[in-house]
């Protein structure tokens, strides 16, 4: 990057991150095939809560009453409602510009020199453009039953507490994969395969500690990827990062972006 294309900051307000940024860039630029891993963190800019809080709840439920199996099979109705407000809220939600600076890196990619794995069920992504995107943990706008093999895109439409199969009659249940439910097996695979071949893994705004997914950043430190982290914080993966961002996804990703082009 030449020097007249840095940004430029007043030194009272020149981000930590600035100072890294043209090594992250340098990487970026080299790598001929790019893994990007993201979390709730990039959405947080969007105005969708993340869910790590210190006090472990999950606007205000504990997850083992709201995302997992055993939480539905007790109490389907307090399931569908906390669902339903998540649904609710993202209605006029908009991709922010970490989401956009990902479409960017994806257009100067050939093909399958690109993929994205996402941990987020909140589907900006794809909002933003980005085509491929690995939906690892589903989407809040698809609906499956719990016993037949029925799917349906509901979008954000509001849905009854305990909606209904329209084939059989049984349960709907959120298209998303709750704590202890296995990933689908095609979509991990391919994100598997991605970072396994992958020149550079960019991950972006998870707390890495929910598995497997996290287990992708070893995958790639394995494979010897470099690893470039963007986080408001240090993370359990940071060890694992060769250069990290500290700062807000929608402020360094638009910039990791340009400076690495
Ligand atoms: P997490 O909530 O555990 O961690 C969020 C991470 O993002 C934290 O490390 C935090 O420091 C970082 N962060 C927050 N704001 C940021 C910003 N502006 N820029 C950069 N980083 C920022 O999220 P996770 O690691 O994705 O794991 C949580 C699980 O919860 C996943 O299974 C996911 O499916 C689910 N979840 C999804 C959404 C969503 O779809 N948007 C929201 C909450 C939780
Ligand atoms: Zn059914």
């Amino acid at each position: 990057m030449a020097d007249s294309d840095r940004p430029t900051w007043a030194n009272s307000d020149r981000p930590s991150w600035a100072d890294d940024l043209p090594r992250a860039a340098a990487i970026l630029r080299r790598a001929q095939r790019v893994a990007v891993l993201t979390g709730a963190g990039i959405s947080a800019e969007s105005g969708v809560p993340t869910f790590r809080a210190s006090d472990g709840l999950w606007e205000g439920h504990r997850i083992e009453d709201v995302a997992t199996p055993r939480g539905f099979a007790r109490d389907p109705r307090l399931v569908w409602r906390f669902y339903n407000a998540r649904r609710a809220n993202l209605r006029g939600v908009q991709p922010n510009p970490a989401h956009y600076a990902l479409v960017e890196l994806e257009r100067r990619l050939p093909g399958d020199h690109f993929t994205l794995a996402t941990q987020n069920v909140d589907t900006l992504h794809t909002l933003a453009g980005s085509q491929r995107v690995l939906e690892l943990h589903g989407n809040i706008r698809r609906v499956r039953c719990s016993r037949c093999d029925y799917r349906a895109d509901r979008q954000l439409e509001p849905l009854p507490d305990l909606p209904e199969c329209p084939e059989c009659g049984a349960l709907l249940r959120p298209d998303i994969v709750w704590f202890y439910e296995p990933l689908p097996e095609a979509v991990w695979e391919t994100a598997y395969l991605a970072v396994s071949q992958c020149d550079c893994l960019l991950v972006v705004g998870t707390s890495a500690v929910v598995h497997p997914a996290a287990g992708l950043i070893e995958l790639a430190k394995h494979h010897d990827a470099a690893v470039i982290e963007v986080n408001l914080d240090q993370t359990a993966a940071s060890h694992l990062a060769d250069v990290s961002l500290l700062g807000k996804a929608g402020q360094i990703l638009p910039q990791l972006v340009a400076a690495s082009a």
